[in-house]
Formats: C-alpha cells, structure tokens, sequence
C-alpha cells in the first residue's frame, strides 16, 4: 500500500496574493494531468501552427493559380488577335498574286501559278498553319518577282539591239514585198522621201560593217547591232562614218541622196535578221514591250 502512494507524484500550484491580508490558495494535481495538460497544449500549438503555415501555402498558390489563369486569358486574346492578322495578311498575299498576274499578262508572260502549299503544321493550330502557307507563298513570289526581273532585263537588252526608230523621218513612198515599179521584184525595205542631204540617223547602236558602193544600192552603209540582227541604209550622197566604227543609236552615219537605181533622193532603209530582210515598217517607233513581242516570232 506504501509503494503505491509513494508512486504517485503530485504537482502543488500555489497562488499567493500580493496584499498580506488574503491567504495563499493552492491545489494539488496528480502529476498525470500536468503531463498530459502539456502534452495537450503543444499538440495544439502544433495543430494550429502547421495549419497557419498550410493555409498561407494555399492561398499563395491560388493567388498563383489566380494569375496564371489571367495570363491564359490576354495570350488567347493575343493569340486570336494573331489569327485575325494572320488571315488578313493570307489574304493581301493572295491579292498580291493576283495583281502578279495582272501584270503577266499585261507584259505577255504566261501567269503564274501558285503552286499548292504544304504545310507541317496541322489545321488545328490555326495561326501557325497560316503563317507557314504565307511564308511559302510569299516565297513562290519572291521567286516569280526574280523572273520578271530577270525577263525585264533580257527585253532591256533586246530593246537595246533592236532598230526600234527612224532613220530619217519623211513619206513611205515605197514598201516592203514584191513590187512591179520601178523595179520588178522583191524589194527588200522600205524607201523613205527625204530631202537631198539630209541626215541619215543609225536605228540602233551597233558597228559598222560596211560603206561602199554596191550593185543597186549605191552609196551604201551596213551596221550589225549583234544578235543576229542588221540594219542597212542605201541611195546616199555622203557617208559620216567608217568602216568599223561603232555608232550610238540615232548618230549620224550618212546622208540622203540618189546613188543607185534611184528616181530621186530617198533613203532605202532594210532590217535584217540572220541575214534576211524584214519588214522595217514593223520595227519603226518600236518600244521596249512591242519590240520584245518582235524578238518572239
Ligand atoms: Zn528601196
């Protein structure tokens, strides 16, 4: 019975009060109950400080949670904004074709087909699908634009070489083709009235081939402007140049005159291609477009 009471430890708490008048108050409690009043306690500390923690931790991550989804919101914005662009620049591409086109045609150039477009991305994604099809359109352009540049470039060249004006302005009194007077036969350019000496003016820049008399012609002058084509001036009274010399478009080269079977002063005026006789008429006032549509035939 002894060594059960002498187990049993008690903790006294005493209260005193500060004025002398009033009694000490103290009670006893097993020791049990103190151990488990502070077990209790900083269990409930505990509790109630890790749900501090906890709740801080959530609410942070829905502020987060909070933020991202406003975020999500402006790039769908942005994005559809995107796609609305996209769309309206697809669509200038596709005028700008057109207008390509146009332009072909305009120049006689075969029309330019926009070949169909693959694209690695899927449908789905709209704004990159269309983007990848502008960029390959853009550069099917890119390429047809080169060959209109490369195309201007070669008709410069040929417009350069062509005999596109008059050597001497005056009356057509005789034309190209089979004629009976004054000469039967085929007459091989065409005679332009002039007065007696007037300047006779190169149609193209070229060099020249030939000054001298010939059977026919008389006083003559030949000039090559290269490829394959050759401009010839007959009937003169005088020659301004010689011999390979080069000679600007519109440089003097000779002047009218009656040398050769000639009723009066002309000058007879032939373009030749690879050597044969063209119908000058459709080569005078020639431009850069009409005369790359004579290089064609
Ligand atoms: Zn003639």
């Amino acid at each position: 019975m002894d060594k059960k009471i002498k187990k049993q430890r008690f903790y006294s708490i005493m209260i005193v009060p500060h004025e002398s008048r009033g009694r000490p108050f103290s009670f006893k409690l097993p020791a049990s109950w103190v151990y488990t009043a502070v077990g209790l306690t900083c269990f409930g500390i505990l509790v109630v400080g890790s749900s501090i923690v906890y709740s801080t931790l959530i609410s942070r991550r829905l502020a987060d949670y909070a933020d991202t989804i406003s975020k999500n919101r402006q790039q769908q914005a942005v994005i559809s904004s995107y796609s609305v662009k996209t769309e309206k620049v697809a669509r200038q591409i596709d005028e700008l074709v057109k207008k390509d086109n146009e332009l072909r045609q305009l120049l006689g150039l075969k029309g330019w087909e926009l070949k169909e477009v693959r694209t690695t991305v899927a449908t789905g994604e709209k704004v990159n699908y269309l983007l990848e099809k502008a960029e390959a359109k853009l550069a099917q352009k890119r390429q047809s634009h080169a060959e209109l540049l490369e195309w201007v470039a070669v008709v410069r060249a040929r417009y350069a070489a062509t005999p596109s004006s008059w050597p001497i302005y005056g009356r057509l009194v005789s034309f190209f083709g089979y004629r009976r007077t004054p000469w039967r036969g085929m007459h091989t350019g065409v005679d332009i009235q002039a007065g007696y000496g007037a300047p006779v003016r190169a149609t193209a820049p070229g060099v020249v081939i030939y000054t001298g008399w010939r059977l026919g012609y008389g006083k003559t002058v030949e000039i090559n402007h290269g490829h394959g084509v050759s401009t010839l001036y007959a009937h003169n009274s005088n020659y301004a140049v010689k011999l390979g010399q080069s000679v600007r478009k519109g440089q003097i080269i000779c002047y009218v005159g009656t040398t050769g079977w000639s009723t009066g002063p002309h000058c007879h005026y032939e373009v030749r291609r690879n050597g044969v006789p063209r119908n000058p008429v459709a080569f005078l006032n020639l431009n850069m477009l009409t005369a790359s549509r004579l290089w064609r035939e």
